[in-house]
């Protein structure tokens, strides 16, 4: 009975494992596939202060001919272990960038900024500096509207390194954000070196804010952080007006999140930005 039953175990064990991995690596294979067909997309999700949106953050998406659309919090950790996250980060570049090159020819968008999440892989790179150069040239972006957001963990894996590249695309104009931030480990020393413009706090947080007490206290005191140290302060995930009013009263200004907008493709944000209201003068909220 035990013997067949530990055989049972081992039976079902094994082929769930063996799923797993030819997951993954069927997903490998049909997000190469999707590269080279052009299923991936840029939605863009608005970012706003007081009743202006200031800009958007693009955020990749993939419909999947079969499957459907697939969360980038599933395929963008299976693009980063399998290396795809260098031609697709590349790609999500050159296509963020052509889109604020069109903005800059367009009265009512060229006050708007555009967030690229930059993956610890791409950024990693050596050349990644060069290619950033290359994707603002190529498309006649300016390069002042261009934000790249960057994680805690990444930025400490080698930071003489990470303040090099980050001073080099600062003296183009490239501004820095750093996303998801209270969920990693970053040290505020390294935090007052790294030359940053602006500081995202994690939806986590946001979520909670009224009902935790916790969550409460670490929101505000990363704004009061952020303000301290001159940084510009951004809520991500923001959906309830409640919400809003008390980062506000917290002293964050600028909020992202689905109070506002989700995520929309191109031509249903700009849409909703004329609707709403775009900031107008070139960077006066950075
Ligand atoms: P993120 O950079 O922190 O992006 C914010 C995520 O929060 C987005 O999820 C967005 O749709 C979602 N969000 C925004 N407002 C709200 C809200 O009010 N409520 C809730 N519940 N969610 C909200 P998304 O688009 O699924 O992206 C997930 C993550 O995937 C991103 O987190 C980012 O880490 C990664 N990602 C997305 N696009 C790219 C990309 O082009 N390159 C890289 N390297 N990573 C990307
Ligand atoms: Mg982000
Ligand atoms: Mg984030
Ligand atoms: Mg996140």
């Amino acid at each position: 009975q035990a013997k067949s039953a530990g055989r049972d175990t081992l039976q079902f064990f094994d082929p769930s494992m063996q799923k797993a991995v030819s997951a993954r690596v069927e997903m490998e294979k049909d997000m190469r596939l999707a590269l080279e067909r052009h299923e991936f997309d840029l939605y863009f999700q608005p970012q706003v202060q007081k009743d202006k949106v200031i800009g958007a953050e693009a955020l990749l998406r993939w419909k999947h001919p079969v499957k459907g659309f697939i969360s980038p919090s599933v395929f963008v950790p299976a693009a980063e272990e399998s290396g795809l996250i260098l031609p697709l980060g590349e790609w999500v570049l050159y296509a963020a960038c052509r889109q604020l090159a069109q903005w800059a020819k367009d009265p009512q968008m060229a006050g708007l900024t555009m967030s690229v999440n930059v993956s610890p892989r791409q950024f990693y790179q050596p050349s990644f500096v060069e290619q950033v150069q290359q994707a603002l040239r190529v498309t006649g972006a300016p390069p002042r509207m261009l934000e790249l957001e960057l994680t805690e963990g990444m930025l400490l894996a080698d930071v003489e390194d990470t303040i090099r590249k980050m001073v080099q695309l600062k003296a183009m104009g490239v501004i820095f954000s750093l996303d998801d931030f209270g969920t990693g480990y970053s040290s505020l020393s390294y935090l007052k070196r790294l030359p940053l413009d602006k500081l995202k706090i994690d939806q986590s947080f946001v979520y909670e804010v009224l009902s935790s007490a916790n969550d409460a206290t670490i929101a505000r005191s990363i704004i009061a952080l952020g303000n301290s140290l001159g940084l510009q302060v951004i809520a991500e995930g923001v959906e309830t007006e409640a919400q809003r009013e008390f980062l506000a009263s917290s002293g964050c200004h600028y909020w992202q999140g689905f109070l506002f907008s989700q995520p929309k493709p191109i031509a249903e944000f700009e849409t909703w930005t004329r609707a709403y209201g775009a900031a107008r003068s070139e960077r006066s909220h950075v």
